[in-house]
């Protein structure tokens, strides 16, 4: 009896053992999976801009990964773009987006700047907004617009003069074939007046922000580290065991203090290259073999 306690409780233990390794490998396999989906959303993201006509600055790309990120958030959400010249482009027209909830998609502009991305932002808060209701739409409109100034990065004018525009097409009553359609009702005063606020000269001036050079530095380095899969500084003067590499000089990956160190380095290092004898010699007979088959095609 004992015996046999015994080797089921041993049993027992190897399955749990075996039951962690199992749940650990597929918690690295997940982790991959989303890291590789982030990837190709920035990816995506970054070529409808470039598409789209904008210059793909450090900046841009750090606005499209924070938002990449955003929607990769549980429950995760896919970001579509209206390329110019397609049918999406058309039934969006130059300014709008959409949030199709039940299918966790946005489709919009592509992210050429603060103001698009203030779009896309808009349409993400409308899925993160749990409250919403179809019956106040102005209410849920302010809603994901709060979402977007709170999260957006860069939050500047241009982002206002969209959000004004687009607030204003659910408050406005807007004529179509001469028949007006939409605006708001006089129920709808207290989600009008949040409207008001928002996009008032106070709430802005609270809320308008830049990216901190601090922070633009620390992006960098995650692209970095992203594109060449190496963490640390290979410059042989680092002090610092944990500065971050930022670039590449001579074929080693250094950091942004030892850059410019490395670039003297390098430069010193090629012209030694250049003045020794065994290099010269080296060179002179490629030279010697690159003009004895020149000499041997003009023949043939
Ligand atoms: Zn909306
Ligand atoms: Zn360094």
């Amino acid at each position: 009896m004992f015996e046999s306690g015994e080797v089921s409780l041993r049993s027992e233990r190897h399955n749990a053992d075996r039951r962690a390794a199992a749940d650990r490998v597929k918690a690295t396999r997940d982790r991959e999976a989303d890291a590789a989906r982030r990837r190709q959303g920035c990816h995506d993201a970054e070529l409808a801009a470039v598409d789209a006509g904008a210059a793909l600055t450090l900046e841009l790309r750090m606005q499209i990964w924070h938002i990449v990120d955003l929607a990769a958030a549980d429950p995760p959400m896919e970001l579509r773009y209206a390329s110019r010249g397609t049918w999406t482009a058309e039934l969006l027209g130059a300014r709008n987006g959409v949030s199709l909830g039940r299918q966790h998609i946005v489709v919009d502009q592509p992210i050429t700047g603060p103001a698009s991305a203030a779009g896309v932002l808009h349409e993400i808060g409308h899925q993160r907004d749990k409250t919403r209701t179809t019956s106040r739409l102005i209410e849920s409109e302010v809603t994901a617009w709060r979402y977007a100034m709170k999260h957006a990065l860069v939050w500047d004018v241009n982002c206002l003069s969209l959000m004004r525009w687009a607030l204003g097409t659910y408050i406005v009553p807007a004529k179509l074939k001469g028949k007006k359609i939409g605006g708001a009702q006089i129920r709808d005063a207290a989600d009008v007046y949040n409207a008001d606020v928002l996009c008032s000269e106070d709430t802005f001036n609270n809320n308008k922000r830049a990216i901190e050079p601090a922070a633009l530095e620390a992006f960098e380095a995650r692209v970095f580290r992203q594109e060449h899969g190496r963490h640390f500084c290979e410059h042989r003067m680092c002090r610092d065991s944990s500065a971050v590499a930022v670039a590449r000089v001579g074929g080693a990956f250094v950091c942004r203090s030892c850059k410019p160190h490395a670039i003297v380095d390098e430069h010193i290092r090629r012209r030694a290259r250049l003045s020794d004898p065994a290099q010269i010699a080296a060179d002179n007979a490629v030279f010697a073999e690159y003009k004895r088959q020149r000499a041997q095609r003009g023949r043939a």
